[in-house]
């Protein structure tokens, strides 16, 4: 059976699609979005947590690691990334579980057995399962054969994703999957790329392609201010969508900066600085000029008419 790195299993997710799911993180992504809620998950490998704050100091980790990497001192143990091999001998040997492991390999039968726990919460809220990540299309075999293994179960599915991965990969996972939530960063390629690591070019082409199939699909669009929440980059998003084969829902995520301690907890920088969460009002406009291109919006995740909204997509001639 295919197996795959996953890195979290989070059940009763309102947030991702419709009804009451079961979300699968699958490791490992493309992009490298200054803003990521998951940074652990940027990498293809399974990566070491360390939660300071827990530390009791008793050194363990310091005698088990072969590459000398980790000190003790009066602000708590610290990992020298530049001399780490990712050998996680240190996680094995904390007693305080401030070193873990995050991410690990998984069977389709084992992720199955997870997800299957909660058919009775999706079908009373039209609810199922959410393969998000990272960036699942990255672990293409192990997807595809989750979600065969849903679709016999008749398990609703649904792929959240960047849109940054191979045409034939995407079209073949769209005909396993009932609804997608697309990624929309930012509309120019110079500046997508600056915040993300890679150009917008084929994320909008695969979007192309895929409204032209028979599934669902809801934009996501985080706004961060500064970044994206701009007049010309609004109205390019809005022109964008509204040219495409269908008219699309649009999902607007506001910025905020809970992820911040992740970042430390990896030993990642955290690059978007001292941005704060956008305006309320300034979140209105925005809503309001991409209802002028004819689409359907959201504020906050709210996904209340989810299902009715995909259904709703309208197909132009
Ligand atoms: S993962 Fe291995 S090399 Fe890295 S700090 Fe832990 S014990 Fe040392
Ligand atoms: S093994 Fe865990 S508790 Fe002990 S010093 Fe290392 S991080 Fe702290």
């Amino acid at each position: 059976m295919t197996s795959g790195i996953v890195f979290n299993i989070s059940r009763y997710a309102i947030h991702d699609g419709p009804g009451i799911r079961t979300t699968v993180f699958l490791q490992g992504c493309p992009l490298s979005c200054w803003w990521c809620h998951n940074p652990e998950s940027m990498a293809r490998e399974p990566q070491l947590s360390l939660r300071a704050g827990r530390c009791i100091a008793c050194g363990l980790c310091v005698e088990a690691c072969p590459a000398h990497a980790i000190s003790l001192s009066d602000d708590g143990p610290a990992t020298d990334a530049t001399l780490c091999r990712q050998c996680f001998g240190c996680a094995g040997v904390c007693p305080a579980d401030a070193r873990e492991v995050v991410g690990r390999s998984m069977t389709v039968g084992e992720v199955m057995e997870e997800v299957t726990k909660d058919t009775s919460f999706y079908d009373e809220s039209g609810g199922g399962v959410t393969f998000s990540g990272g960036e699942p299309l990255m672990q293409p075999a192990f997807l595809l054969e989750l979600l065969e293994a849903c679709g016999g179960q008749d398990i609703h599915r649904t792929v959240d994703t960047c849109g940054y991965a191979s045409r034939a990969i995407l079209l073949r996972v769209a005909e396993k999957a009932e609804l997608f939530l697309y990624d929309l960063k930012h509309m120019d390629p110079a500046i997508h790329e600056k915040f993300t690591g890679v150009s917008n070019e084929p994320i909008l082409e695969n979007l192309r392609a895929l409204s032209c199939r028979n599934v669902a699909i809801r934009i996501r669009f985080p706004l961060i201010p500064g970044v994206n929440d701009d007049r010309k980059n609004v109205e390019s998003l809005g022109a964008f969508l509204q040219g495409l084969h269908r008219v699309f829902s649009v999902d607007i995520l506001p910025y905020h900066d809970v992820a911040r301690s992740k970042y430390k907890r990896f030993g990642f920088p955290y690059r978007l600085g001292q941005v704060q969460a956008p305006d309320p009002a300034r979140l209105s406009e925005i809503a309001a000029a991409l209802r002028g291109y004819g689409l359907c919006v959201t504020v906050g995740g709210d996904n209340k008419d989810e299902r009715t909204n995909s259904q709703a997509q309208t197909i132009q001639p």
